[in-house]
């Protein structure tokens, strides 16, 4: 379990130079832009809706940060960056051209690098946008799409069409782009499972090179929970959300698509970098209002308030309340992570990095889990099988914690 400490220990220990691990990998880089047009009834994400002349004085702080980072972690190289949200694509480009131009300052970038933005298919319609993102080095999109049906857009408060969706992937398409991912959600309140195929059906026809496909949750003190509450939503019962992610599965990989997360699908050599860096346990660096880091044993979380977060960047503390991980927290996070990618958790490191087998260790409950179907050990990895990913966050807590 990670310990939370602010001591005056803790305090001088942030003092020192703060060092990215060791190793041939760089860093992962996160860019944190919290606004959107308006909000979706499901989100729980830090982002709000506001004018669009608060963009400036965000990315003014947002590149003092970059700076400041740059200079705190002595200009390491950075690997692949990801521009998520909150909505990128609002940002027009001069903004984004800022905003890397000071990354390029502060951060020696990997030759080949990775650098990935989110786009919302209404806010990004325009081919010369695309071409202009390829043109400062962008080489992913990756579009918020969640539904190809118009009536499900609406429910959850999505601002595209469908006919947005075609136009905008042709722009980026048209573009340059060759790599291009689709984020698709399933077990949307009254969906039914001829739906969410339907919905596979329809990003095959665009032919992405990357899918990925998370089921719905109903966060707190979201409109959604609130519909679900007063029944004005209705979602689909476990057994057909079992139904969805298993079929689902199966019909990407027909079209092409090797899983290689739980939730994650790609054609050959086109998995996401930066999210395999994080379930590779690598130090990613998170900037922007509400982002949070990871850094050696150092975790730290941006104020999630725009204000508090300029405040803390004017003021040059920014990352000072960090928690410390402890060796225990960060190997079985390690163990977890890996535990989610369809390659597994390789059972000679596992054993290396704990000091025991696994498979001595949680033998009994091992062995129940292999004769329910739910793992499997292939190539000296446990991993999970499609059965045991539906139930994965309750297999991995007992096997960890
Ligand atoms: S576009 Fe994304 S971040 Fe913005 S409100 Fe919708 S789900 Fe949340």
């Amino acid at each position: 379990m990670a310990i939370y400490n602010n001591s005056p220990e803790v305090q001088t220990l942030f003092s020192a130079p703060v060092k990215v691990k060791e190793g041939k990998n760089g860093l992962l880089l996160y860019i944190h832009i919290p606004f959107c047009k308006q909000k979706c009834n499901y989100c729980s994400f830090f982002s709000q809706v506001v004018s669009a002349k608060y963009y400036t004085l965000y990315i003014d702080t947002l590149c003092k940060e970059i700076s400041l980072w740059g200079e705190r972690l002595e200009r390491p190289l950075v690997e692949t960056i990801f521009f998520g949200g909150g909505t990128p694509s609002l940002l027009d480009l001069g903004q984004m051209e800022r905003i890397l131009t000071q990354i390029s300052y502060s951060f020696s970038l990997a030759t080949k690098k990775e650098i990935s933005m989110e786009v919302n298919p209404e806010s990004a319609q325009n081919k010369m946008y695309y071409r202009g993102l390829h043109s400062l080095g962008i080489n992913r999109i990756s579009f918020g799409v969640q539904t190809f049906s118009a009536s499900m857009l609406q429910v959850l408060g999505r601002l595209h069409t469908v006919e947005q969706v075609v136009h905008a992937y042709e722009s980026a398409r048209s573009a340059g782009y060759n790599n291009i991912s689709i984020d698709l959600m399933m077990g949307l309140p009254g969906q039914k499972l001829r739906d969410w195929l339907y919905d596979i059906d329809q990003v095959f026809t665009l032919n992405p090179e990357h899918v990925s496909a998370y089921g719905l949750t109903i966060e707190k003190d979201t409109p959604f929970e609130k519909m679900l509450e007063h029944g004005k939503i209705i979602m689909p019962k476990e057994r057909e959300q079992s139904q969805m992610f298993l079929h689902g599965i199966q019909r990407l990989e027909e079209y092409g698509y090797i899983q290689y997360e739980i939730s994650n699908f790609a054609k050959i050599g086109k998995h996401c970098q930066h999210n395999s860096g994080y379930w590779a346990g690598r130090d990613y660096l998170g900037l922007g209002a509400s982002a949070v880091s990871t850094i050696g044993k150092r975790r730290f979380r941006a104020p999630s308030d725009i204000g508090a977060y300029a405040t803390a960047v004017e003021n040059n503390t920014i990352g000072e309340n960090f928690e410390i991980l402890t060796k225990e927290a960060q190997d079985k996070e390690w163990a977890m992570l890996h535990m989610r990618t369809v390659k597994g958790l390789s059972l000679l490191e596992y054993e290396k990095r704990m000091g025991k087998k696994l498979l001595e260790e949680k033998d009994k409950f091992i062995q129940g889990l292999y004769g329910k179907n739910f793992i499997r050990v292939i190539n000296k990895h446990l991993c999970l099988t499609k059965k045991g990913m539906l139930v994965s966050n309750s297999i991995i807590e007992s096997l960890f914690f």
